[in-house]
């Protein structure tokens, strides 16, 4: 029997919502859900059945990111609280206009890095990204756009193309052609965002909203709906990352706006070598251990740029990136 006085209904009920308020939920009580929008504190997220729940996390969950996979339940009132964020394989945080840190998406499988013949095509640019994307890490989908416009790309800039994109390919990148004009490379691009949340990123004028537009409808028309609803609400806030899920096949698209370059800041040697494998391998045959591919006698990097089997952009920009950590 319990003891000491005999509480009123309106204290009993006290003493109930604070029992469960300091309870926490074993795992078993939480629901698994992603955050496919926020706003302020106000978070979308999708449960296991791909329902869309509007909810708010708990102070001591943290700031929580497009993407967060999280653990959920609903409180007394029938709203959705947010108890615990899982943990996170990668998080692409940029600084807002103020240099304060944004978070822009979490969990990002695939960075899609989208060039084209028009307006132009910079290998080093690409490869550039390509290393921000290994270093998130996330795996890269090199894809050209607009490949119905090669037929009429001059033919110095047509040679570079080609070559570059052959020479990712060589290397073991994943390299689609695309155009959105004739729907060349659509199923191909289909089977690489199956299964994996993917970003996509590059210059303006590539074809990135195109390419969404003719994507997205795999997103239901019911939860696109809803999502705009509800990042209307948010537009007095800036606007946040939104993770658009495909209807037919498991995966989602991150609309990152404001999201224009992928920067690098510390590149660890691991991460360069995964980039530059061509020049990793040759490496490996310098006289040095520590070879730094400038003048040291025995480097088999300069040997390979001499020989051409290693070009001397890449070699450049390799050291380049170097020097940054
Ligand atoms: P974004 O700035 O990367 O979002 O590029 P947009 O999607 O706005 O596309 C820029 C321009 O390129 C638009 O005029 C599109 O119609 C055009 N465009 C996009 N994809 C293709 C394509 O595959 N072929 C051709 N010829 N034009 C395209
Ligand atoms: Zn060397």
């Amino acid at each position: 029997m319990a003891r000491g006085p005999k509480l009123t209904k309106q204290q009993q009920r006290h003493v109930d919502r604070r029992r469960r308020v300091g309870r926490t939920p074993s795992g078993d009580d939480l629901l698994a859900g992603v955050v496919v929008a926020h706003h302020g504190h106000d978070l979308l997220i999708e449960d296991d059945a791909r329902e869309l729940h509007r909810g708010r996390a708990r102070r001591t969950v943290g700031r929580l990111a497009t993407g967060d996979r999280i653990r959920w339940c609903h409180d007394d009132h029938g709203h959705v609280i947010v108890e615990k964020r899982e943990e996170r394989s990668n998080l692409l945080v940029r600084p807002d206009a103020y240099g304060k840190k944004k978070l822009m998406a979490a969990n990002i499988d695939q960075v899609i890095i989208v060039t084209a013949p028009l307006p132009w095509m910079n290998p080093e640019v690409v490869e550039r990204t390509l290393v921000a994307v290994l270093a998130l890490p996330a795996r890269p989908l090199i894809l050209l756009n607009k490949a119905d416009l090669l037929g009429e790309t001059p033919p110095g800039e047509l040679e570079e193309i080609e070559a570059a994109l052959a020479l990712w390919q060589r290397l073991g990148f994943a390299v689609i052609r695309t155009s959105v004009k004739t729907g060349e490379g659509m199923d191909e691009l289909k089977s690489e965002l199956a299964g994996r949340s993917s970003l996509m990123i590059g210059l303006s004028g590539v074809g990135k909203t195109s390419l969404t537009r003719v994507i997205t409808p795999l997103a239901g028309d019911a939860a696109v709906g809803e999502i705009s609803a509800f990042n209307r609400e948010g537009m007095h806030t800036t606007r946040t990352s939104t993770l658009y899920r495909f209807a037919d096949m498991p995966g989602g698209l991150i609309d990152a706006p404001g999201l224009r370059d992928f920067p690098i800041d510390q590149v660890p040697e691991a991460v360069l070598d995964d980039a530059f494998p061509e020049i990793a391998e040759a490496a490996r045959y310098c006289r040095f251990n520590d070879c730094r591919h400038r003048n040291e006698p025995g480097c088999a990097v300069r040997a390979g740029v001499e020989e051409g089997t290693i070009l001397a952009r890449r070699l450049r920009q390799y050291q380049e990136l170097l020097k940054t950590d």
